[in-house]
């Protein structure tokens, strides 16, 4: 065992980023998947919202009907789902479990309600709100979001996308050594200590 274990053996950690509207969280979730593309998997959402231009099934969103939503919820198949604007958003399971299992970082880019949700379910998930150094007068929904921003456990500026791209790196894999994530290693630690004491 090694402390936060090595990118074979440890688990990968469930990331949810929430934030303002218009704060660029696509473009800096595309960007921290494309320089560490062996480290983090971005969850897909389904969604029963209509595709906008140049959206892709499968890539944005999985768009479905809400027939098909509603059966994913019968089936238990949505880590968690809520209603936005009138739509269901929706993280499926199946993948994020996956990539866990195979040791990825994975995140799920999602609004409050469902990020609460989450961390019910699994205490473990790391928060991060993502804002921005001036707050823009239209975002009109910005008061809304902004009565959540103290849940989270991190906020990240981003006013400089490179900049952030690697605070938001550091930030998550300084987690993988936070001493509750790394429960195993401190019990051989102790176990070896407490043998090699027995052995003098
Ligand atoms: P948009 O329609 O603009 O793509 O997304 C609207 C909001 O829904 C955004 O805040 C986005 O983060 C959120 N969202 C996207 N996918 C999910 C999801 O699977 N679950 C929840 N709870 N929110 C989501």
């Amino acid at each position: 065992y090694r402390i936060g274990g090595n990118k074979v053996n440890r688990k990968g950690i469930l990331i949810v980023v929430s934030g303002f509207s218009g704060s660029g969280k696509g473009t800096l979730m595309k960007e921290l998947l494309s320089r560490y593309p062996d480290t983090y998997a971005l969850s897909v959402s389904a969604t029963t919202r209509q595709p906008r231009d140049g959206e892709q099934d499968g890539r944005e969103y999985f768009f479905i009907s809400k027939d098909e939503f509603e059966k994913m919820i019968a089936k238990d198949e949505l880590i968690e789902y809520a209603r936005y604007v009138k739509n269901y958003y929706g993280t499926p399971k199946e993948y994020v479990r996956k990539q866990l299992d195979a040791g990825k970082d994975v995140i799920l880019e999602i609004e409050i309600q469902g990020a609460l949700k989450v961390k019910e379910e699994f205490p473990d998930t790391l928060l991060l709100f993502e804002t921005m150094d001036v707050i823009e007068s239209r975002m009109n929904r910005a008061c809304e979001e902004a009565e959540g921003m103290d849940y989270y456990d991190y906020l990240v500026v981003n006013d400089d996308l490179n900049m952030c791209v690697e605070e938001m790196h550091m930030i998550i894999q300084g987690e993988h050594r936070r001493s509750f994530r790394n429960e195993a290693f401190m019990k051989t630690i102790k176990e070896d200590l407490e043998r090699l004491k027995g052995e003098n």
